[in-house]
């Protein structure tokens, strides 16, 4: 059985219901996007009328399996309690967004350590999500996205994110999107059938199969074990076809929403979702 919901990261620059009426226009069941923009701290208070449009949006298309990304500014470990105060902050706001638009999940890059060390960095995390989960509404989760452990960025490793869970006091608000850029330049090779189910088993053993809540599905500009966030095309990267075409047909996944983050010019995103369908057996 083939995955079932596939699509791309959206621009939502002609607004958000927009971005959910060309998704499906597209072809995606799945789709990610801002719902701010992601270089600045400010935002703007969510507009009840933008809002129904989005609803409708998603009502008229079916479209509803939507993921919003959070800003690339937050870090839940900075070192400077007023940057921490800010990605705290920021994170709330990113929640409560969602909820008025009825987005489920929230994806975030957790946080870099910068010198603190591991330990320090996983503790701050941990503190500072369950602070977001216990001031926002209920409905909508974050999803701890792996990370290709650039820099000290944590996530890299499927134990340091089991760490964080473990951590977590809502725990049935938390859950994994796993980037198959970031976790080939991490260290895991899903480019071979043998990496791939390797993989996999490890994730299934160390977080369980159940905690992976959505995919983002990039090729690597990166080598293996380079710790380099570079997203190329679908099999044009160093992971290669083969890993997507297994995707694509994994029965453990045909829930997962799975969606694309690779080059958006030239229609990039319209020719990786037909090489994704292609890949359909
Ligand atoms: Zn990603
Ligand atoms: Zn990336």
């Amino acid at each position: 059985m083939a995955a079932k919901f596939l699509g791309a990261h959206m621009p939502t620059g002609k607004g958000l219901g927009q971005a959910v009426t060309a998704g499906h226009d597209m072809g995606c069941t799945a789709i990610q996007v801002f719902t701010k923009s992601p270089q600045l701290w400010k935002s703007k208070p969510v507009d009840p009328s933008v809002a129904q449009t989005f609803k409708d949006a998603v009502a008229k298309t079916g479209l509803n399996e939507i993921i919003c990304h959070d800003s690339y500014l937050i870090n839940l470990c900075a070192a400077t309690d007023e940057l921490r105060e800010k990605s705290i902050n920021g994170l709330i706001e990113e929640v409560q967004r969602c909820a008025l638009y009825g987005i489920r999940w929230v994806n975030s890059h957790m946080g870099a350590h910068v010198g603190q060390g591991e330990e320090v960095g996983i503790a701050k995390i941990i503190e500072a999500t369950n602070q977001v989960l216990a001031e926002t509404p209920t409905e909508v989760g974050i999803l701890m996205e792996t990370t290709a452990g650039q820099g000290s960025s944590l996530g890299a490793t499927f134990e340091q994110l089991a760490k964080v869970y473990e951590g977590i006091d809502q725990k049935e608000r938390v859950g994994v999107c796993l980037d198959t850029c970031h976790v080939f330049a991490a260290g895991y090779d899903l480019s071979t059938e043998e990496g791939y189910e390797e993989m996999w088993a490890r994730f299934d053993s160390v977080l369980g199969l159940n905690l992976l809540k959505a995919m983002h599905l990039n090729d690597s500009i990166g080598a293996f074990g380079s710790r380099k966030d570079r997203h190329a095309p679908i099999g044009e990267g160093a992971i290669g076809e083969g890993a997507f075409r297994r995707l694509m047909n994994d029965a453990r996944f045909e829930n997962v929403p799975m969606v694309l983050e690779t080059p958006m010019e030239d229609e990039g995103h319209v020719k990786d979702l037909a090489k994704l369908k292609s890949y359909f057996a």
